[in-house]
């Protein structure tokens, strides 16, 4: 996060910022669209932390077309687009006042959860009736010809020398995807309303001369952009990289502020994409990645460090299915706060990560030293204890700590806990999935005379009373006591697994052994030492 912090230096002596960003709602969003977001919130903290006032703006751009069919029945399709997504109905058909607020509102939703809070949210359906754009509307008008020029120029786009930057909403149809300007005389534009001027809405074919003021036509994107920065005053905005290429959507939207409402565009902060596994994710157990199906799997300060811990123009691979993606993520969140605490981690961390985890937490006020030092249980544990049947989860997170947990500490808990569920039902891989059989797995027969040798020295030394509830000490037993039985690691595990399990993979011995009944672990362990010798000496070496 050193990144945030170098930004925050640079700006600290030229005055107030505005930290912006805005979206287009066009359907359902993806988790990786939180990126930005979770970005933006970072920067402004960092701001605030240096002393800098700051301003956070986050903008819904829902003038622009509905552009996309997938989420429209098939009866709206030639009614709706083209339209203004701020003027298609509610698709849900609930209670929102359109399209646009529906599925804009699912994603601001996520906002306040993720500990995401602008000082101001704006509707550009909002602004444009109040006449703030009109000014920009005028100056775009005036110098279509620059406009014409920089779109040839930086993007490579040629224009006909009639063509006006600004879409007029169609008066008689309503879509504003479907209309051109053509003409200009400082008071009125003409334009008409194409059929065939885009493939994927189809225009009505009227044509007339409007005022182009108060909310009648809008500026096309790359226009609008730029004319947000002059409105609002604008000085940082980071944007996805698919925006950020060069004669991109920003390189243009920075040659029209400097060219046609001159003025220097806003500080970018380029950010890569979030890579979800593939087509995997929305096919596999039925989960997809949108943004609030995986705030449910993932939680929110997991979530923010998912997204801060690489530097913005580090991509991210994110494959929950199947692997242990969202436990190395809970483990790595929890390696930085132990270091934050000034434990000892293993392995080097990078630095700045005592602010990438204090920019991961929830609460932008929070003590950031008594957050690190909070009690949280190993993921990869918990999603064991949720497993057995029988086990009071808190006592045995409390037993593990070593006291009884703070509500703070209560809470996380809960939080990973419900978690840990969510992942079990939705990504977790097979050998992540605890089945302590009820009598001796059959898969037991196969073990070796060494294996059952190994199994009741590991009971008897239980039995001499060894540990019962802490994950850590069953694991140094378990190892201890291979050794000397002269049997590798791997094959004490595969030896514990078989007659717990039935199988020879699971979850870390050590803890599963410790969330069980220490005297069904005896009685079974005995019962696998005593096992039939199978009648080779077979077992796998
Ligand atoms: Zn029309």
């Amino acid at each position: 996060m050193d990144w945030a912090d170098e930004l925050a230096a640079q700006v600290r002596d030229d005055g107030p910022q505005v930290v912006n960003d805005s979206k287009t709602p066009s359907g359902t969003v993806h988790v990786g669209s939180l990126r930005g977001p979770v970005i933006l919130d970072a920067i402004s903290r960092a701001l605030r932390a240096n002393g800098v006032e700051t301003t956070l703006l986050y903008g819904v751009d829902d003038l622009d077309p509905m552009d996309a069919q997938a989420l429209l029945t098939p009866d709206a399709i030639d009614r709706e687009m083209g339209r203004p997504l701020a003027h298609v109905p509610d698709p849900a058909g609930d209670c929102h006042a359109s399209y646009a607020r529906h599925f804009a509102g699912i994603f601001i939703d996520t906002f306040a959860g993720l500990g995401i809070q602008p000082d101001r949210y704006y509707w550009m359906s909002d602004i444009y009736p109040t006449g703030q754009m009109d000014p920009f509307i005028r100056t775009a008008l005036e110098r279509a010809s620059v406009v014409r020029d920089i779109y040839r120029r930086v993007a490579n786009v040629q224009h006909p020398d009639a063509w006006h930057p600004l879409s007029v909403i169609c008066p008689t149809c309503g879509k504003v995807g479907t209309t051109i300007v053509t003409g200009w005389d400082g008071e009125l534009v003409t334009y008409e309303c194409r059929p065939e001027l885009v493939t994927w809405a189809r225009g009505c074919g009227s044509s007339g001369a409007i005022s182009p003021f108060g909310g009648a036509a809008k500026l096309p994107w790359n226009l609008e952009w730029a004319a947000q920065w002059s409105l609002f005053g604008v000085t940082i905005e980071p944007c996805g990289k698919d925006l950020s290429t060069a004669g991109g959507s920003r390189d243009r939207s920075d040659a029209i502020a400097r060219e046609v409402f001159e003025r220097e565009p806003p500080r970018n902060v380029p950010y890569e994409f979030l890579n979800i596994g593939g087509k995997k994710m929305s096919t596999s157990k039925g989960r997809g990645a949108a943004a609030h199906t995986m705030a449910q799997v993932v939680p929110p300060e997991q979530l923010r460090f998912l997204f801060l811990r690489p530097r913005p123009n580090h991509a991210i691979d994110f494959d929950p299915d199947g692997t242990d993606q969202i436990p190395r993520l809970f483990d790595g969140f929890d390696t930085f706060a132990a270091a934050t605490a000034g434990r000892e981690v293993k392995g080097e961390l990078a630095p700045g990560f005592e602010a990438t985890f204090r920019y991961s937490l929830l609460d932008p006020g929070a003590d950031v030293a008594a957050e690190a030092a909070l009690y949280r249980p190993p993921f990869n544990h918990l999603a064991m204890l949720v497993q057995i049947p029988g086990v009071d989860v808190a006592a045995r997170a409390a037993a593990e700590k070593g006291s009884a947990l703070t509500p703070r500490e209560a809470a996380i808990l809960d939080e990973r806990a419900a978690a840990a569920r969510a992942w079990l039902e939705a990504y977790a891989p097979e050998r992540a999935v605890v089945r302590v059989q009820d009598v001796l797995p059959a898969a037991a027969v196969d073990l070796d005379g060494v294996q059952r040798a190994y199994l009741a020295a590991l009971a008897d030394a239980i039995g001499d009373g060894a540990p019962t509830t802490a994950g850590d000490a069953w694991q140094d037993a378990i190892f201890a006591i291979a050794s000397e039985a002269g049997l590798p690691a791997g094959r004490a595990f595969d030896a514990i697994y078989r007659v717990f399990l039935g199988r020879s993979n699971g979850p870390r011995a050590g803890w599963l052994l410790a969330s069980l009944d220490p005297v069904f672990v005896v009685g079974r362990l005995r019962e696998g030492a005593g096992a039939a010798e199978p009648a080779t000496t077979g077992g796998g070496a």
